[in-house]
């Protein structure tokens, strides 16, 4: 094995998130539908699988989800 071989193999296991179901297409894809059932109070971790592993290991969805969830929760929300 080349020291090349090995620093990519290292990169592709920095990069690659902690659940290999759920990829970052599929986070997005799912991540409405995800929050949906959030907000109803239904086991949104049981509906999508992966999913929640996902979002704590990966920084990018993690902050879409975030941003996602205040979003439709205020917009759920009448104002103050
Ligand atoms: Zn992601």
């Amino acid at each position: 094995m080349t020291e090349q071989d090995e620093s990519e193999r290292v990169v592709a296991r920095v990069l690659g998130p902690e659940g290999p179901e759920v990829s970052c297409e599929t986070c997005f894809e799912e991540l409405d539908r995800y929050v949906e059932l959030e907000l109803a109070g239904v086991d949104a971790d049981a509906a999508i699988p992966g999913l929640r592993a996902h979002l704590e290991g990966c920084p990018a969805c993690h902050d879409d989800h975030e941003s996602l969830l205040s979003l439709v929760a205020s917009d759920a929300l009448p104002a103050e």
